[in-house]
């Protein structure tokens, strides 16, 4: 469960980019996160990975509420949230395998755990057959793939994709977002942001779009409509 309660963040340059924003994420959700650039999209998510602190309101992620939370204990929210980005972020000079183990080796898991669930998740994200290959031989598609997986491997609750369609075409753009529509189904909360309208509107989920740093809609795409930004 996501709950942000009437929060504010401002950066120290005294921008605000977050103004009395409530929200409220069910577990198994999948939520997709819309608005114009500037609008608080990466803000939000950077408060919910707690790598910026919220100026005030209330933040409670899986029961761990931010306010509260202990320097020692970020890692532990970290673990709890994988996150996914545009530019994948994958280590050049490792092999596929190599770079969705190595998510598994800096939380301390035994070489057996490792050996063992690194051909599951690539299995999952249909990447079997390139365990030995370098990121520079794979395609846009593939390469988010191999993002997701290692967001994967250590079983967070939620999984955030922060426009992991952006450099991809439309057809591995699809293929991606039935990739999150699945890990979804399996039980894991989905928060997407997207600037992709046909994605949006073909999802038929729960579209929350920000702007200037508030919740101006969040409606259900195709179902029905909540009320917003109260
Ligand atoms: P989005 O992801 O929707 O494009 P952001 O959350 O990045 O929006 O930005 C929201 C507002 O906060 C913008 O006005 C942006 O300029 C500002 N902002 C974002 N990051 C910082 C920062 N580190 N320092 C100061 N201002 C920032």
């Amino acid at each position: 469960m996501i709950l942000f309660d009437r929060v504010t963040k401002v950066y120290p340059n005294q921008q605000v980019a977050l103004s009395g924003l409530n929200l409220h994420i069910q577990p198994k959700e999948f939520v997709t996160i819309v608005g114009s650039s500037g609008a608080g999209k990466s803000t939000l998510i950077k408060l919910m990975t707690r790598e910026e602190a919220h100026t005030s309101g209330k933040i409670i992620v899986g029961g761990l509420d931010y306010d509260t939370i202990k320097p020692r204990d970020v890692p532990l929210v970290r673990r709890r949230i994988g996150v996914v980005f545009q530019d994948f972020k994958l280590l050049q000079n490792r092999r596929v395998g190599e770079n969705v183990a190595f998510a598994l080796e800096v939380s301390g898991a035994p070489r057996r755990e490792i050996k063992r669930a690194v051909p599951k998740m690539l299995q999952l994200v249909g990447l079997a057959s390139k365990e030995d290959r370098f990121p520079q031989e794979l395609s846009g598609g593939e390469r988010q793939r191999v993002a997701i997986a290692r967001a994967l491997i250590r079983q967070p609750k939620i999984l955030i994709a922060d426009e992991p369609t952006g450099n991809l075409d439309p057809k591995n753009a699809w293929e991606i977002i039935e990739l999150l529509l699945k890990i979804n189904r399996y039980g894991t909360t989905v928060l997407l942001t997207t600037h992709n309208k046909e994605i949006v509107n073909a999802l038929k989920r729960r579209v929350i779009t920000i702007n200037r740093g508030k919740i101006i809609k969040d409606e259900e795409q195709g179902r029905y409509s909540l009320e917003g930004g109260k």
